[in-house]
């Protein structure tokens, strides 16, 4: 599904660097390299505050806590989707809201968040999945209107840009009450190991997450609120420095493997490819067909037997997972959610495929639907 063997042998010597001085230094915990990819990422994204820490599902649960939201509280989130976001909203004794999804962009769906609105909600994340932003105008409107609170999970969407109706434009987690973002090795911008972030405009809410990834300590040994300990290691945003100059780049070659996959797989009737929104450019985390449910597993079985991985993401509803079924409020029957589960199959996508690997892997496709 990735090639992060490959990625790393074209800037080897610059990481194994870059590496080597931070060994030199021991300065493996909040070293200068943390907050000197901080700033770097802050500049990138045209963001005020980047403050690290150990992963993406630290990121949501600090967003959240900076928000002091209260036992009961409901926080409206996608059901399809990453478990992370329903996780820490339920460690947090937080009630998760699940609604449904757009058919099209598999983001979360504005109407379906009107929907679900009662005066016991204080918030909405938008997860933007698979690399490209939620639709983040009528939501930010809608939660405007109903002063609600937003976090946006950026894991999957890091350098994805919105454009707005007044031609205004905003990077993928920048444009909420915070963002979050992972350094999964996998993530479009991968470290070599685990790491995280919290975005946020508001410099109050940057030092409040700062305290709180940091033991809730003002300064050392005085704890103003109960945090936790999350942090970003040296070596990781030393790592991460040497690869964000290269993002832009890792974009485009995403961008365009997603071009010679739908070049080659749009003229298949049976199978639909990624659709690409109007508001929002289109990262290329995953590239995901949507198959008719009676072969979806067919082909991802005739794809492993030729040699080609393929991935599910994601195969169950939030709402339908053992630890969540009681947990919170469903809106409405999560109809898309249900068969986009049956449908979905995520072809690799990552910055070293050749257009050879994309042919033989679209022309294996193209067999099983003959
Ligand atoms: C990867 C991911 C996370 C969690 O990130 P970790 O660094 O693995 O904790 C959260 N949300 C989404 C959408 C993700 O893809």
């Amino acid at each position: 599904m990735v090639d992060l063997h490959g990625q790393y042998l074209k800037i080897k010597a610059n990481i194994d660097r870059a590496i080597q001085a931070c060994i030199d230094t021991t300065a493996f915990i909040k070293g200068p390299q943390v907050s000197y990819f901080e700033n770097q990422l802050a500049d990138f994204l045209n963001v005020g505050h980047v403050v690290s820490c150990a992963n993406g599902t630290d990121a949501l649960q600090l967003a959240l806590m900076a928000l002091n939201l209260q036992p009961g509280d409901e926080i409206i989130i996608p059901a399809f989707t990453y478990i992370a976001v329903a996780e820490v909203i339920a460690l947090l004794r937080l009630t998760p809201v699940l609604v449904d999804v757009d058919a099209r962009t598999f983001n979360i769906s504005p109407e379906q968040i009107e929907r679900a609105i009662t005066s016991r909600t204080k918030l909405v994340v938008p997860v933007h999945l698979f690399g490209q932003c939620a639709d983040m105008e009528r939501i930010l409107s809608i939660c405007n209107q109903y002063q609600l609170h937003v976090i946006e999970d950026a894991a999957q969407a890091i350098g994805a840009m919105v454009t707005f109706a007044d031609g205004t434009s905003g990077m993928a987690g920048t444009m909420g009450d915070f963002g979050t973002t992972s350094f999964f090795p996998s993530k479009n911008l991968g470290c070599f190991g685990d790491g995280g972030a919290i975005l946020t405009q508001d410099s109050e809410r940057a030092g409040q997450v700062k305290m709180l990834a940091n033991h809730g300590q003002s300064r050392k040994y005085h704890h103003e609120l109960v945090g936790i300990n999350s942090r970003l290691d040296s070596l990781q945003a030393a790592i991460l420095s040497e690869k964000l100059p290269y993002l832009l780049a890792y974009t485009q070659a995403r961008q365009q493997a997603a071009a010679q996959y739908d070049d080659r797989l749009s003229a298949i009737d049976a199978i639909e490819i990624p659709h690409r929104s109007k508001y929002s450019t289109h990262v290329f985390h995953q590239y995901t067909l949507k198959v008719p449910p009676d072969q979806r597993n067919g082909l991802k079985d005739y794809l492993q037997q030729k040699g080609i991985p393929s991935m599910v993401y994601y195969p169950i509803p939030v709402s339908s997972q053992k630890a969540y079924e009681k947990l919170g409020r469903v809106v409405g029957d999560l109809a898309i959610t249900h068969e986009l589960c049956q449908r979905v199959l995520s072809l690799p996508m990552h910055t070293e495929l050749s257009e050879q690997q994309i042919d033989y892997i679209t022309e294996t496709i193209t067999d099983y639907f003959q």
